[in-house]
Formats: structure tokens, C-alpha cells, sequence
């Protein structure tokens, strides 16, 4: 859920503009890398408050606004808005990106488990 919407984001603010990769041959950004955009299968998953997504996104390589924007629009606020509580965000991010964020992800797959950051074990995005 938060992948397809976060696709969404991307379209309606118009950041599509201000990255500089195209979106893929059937004209949207599935199954793409959160950072770099580019094709991958690979994912994570982060657990915690909406700060801790934000903070884990950023530390994947997203600029933080565009971090901040992408967990206010998930989550159904304005930007710059986001809910109290728990948040689980599954996020696609490519094997290359993943590394040079030191962060660990899997293959996706139906039922596939990915690995999960939580905000209570801050080693993972140290
Ligand atoms: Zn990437």
C-alpha cells in the first residue's frame, strides 16, 4: 500500500520533474527503487514513528522534504503533517542504494519477508 502511494506522490506534486530518471516503459515508477529509480526487486521495511520513517528514508537517500512529503502523503496528511503512533512502511530499495546506505534488504516476493528496522533497534540506521 504505502508503495503505490508513494508512486502517487511523486506524480501529483510533481517531483517527477526534479528527478532524472523517466519513468519505466509502461509510464510509472512500479516496482522502482525509492532512491534512484531504477527496476529492482529488492526491499525493506522500517517500524516505528513517523519521524523514525522519515529519519530511515532519508538515511536510505531520499532528500529529507522529499522523505518528510512521502510519509505525510502515505500516511493521508498535508504535507508536512504526519500521524501520532506506529507506522510500518515498506519501501523497494535496490541492492546498489541499500549498500551505500549500509541498510539490508531482500528479495520481494508474495509472502516473502523483508528485513524490518524497528525504531526500538537503532543499530540497522545508525
Ligand atoms: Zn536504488
Amino acid at each position: 500500500m504505502s508503495q503505490s502511494k508513494g508512486r502517487q506522490l511523486r506524480r501529483r506534486k510533481g517531483t517527477d520533474l526534479l528527478r532524472k530518471r523517466s519513468p519505466g516503459l509502461q509510464g510509472t515508477y512500479e516496482g522502482t527503487c525509492i532512491v534512484c529509480l531504477r527496476p529492482t526487486d529488492t526491499a525493506c521495511a522500517l517500524k516505528g514513528d513517523a519521524e523514525f520513517i522519515i529519519a530511515g528514508l532519508y538515511k536510505a537517500g531520499l532528500p529529507m522534504k522529499e522523505a518528510a512529503d512521502t510519509v505525510s502523503f502515505v500516511t493521508g496528511n498535508p504535507s508536512g503533517m504526519v500521524p501520532r503512533g506506529e507506522l510500518e512502511f515498506m519501501a523497494r530499495v535496490c541492492q546498489k542504494c541499500a549498500n551505500k546506505a549500509g541498510l539490508q534488504v531482500a528479495v520481494v516476493y508474495e509472502g516473502a519477508a523483508v528485513p524490518c528496522y524497528y525504531e526500538h533497534d537503532m543499530v540497522g540506521l545508525a
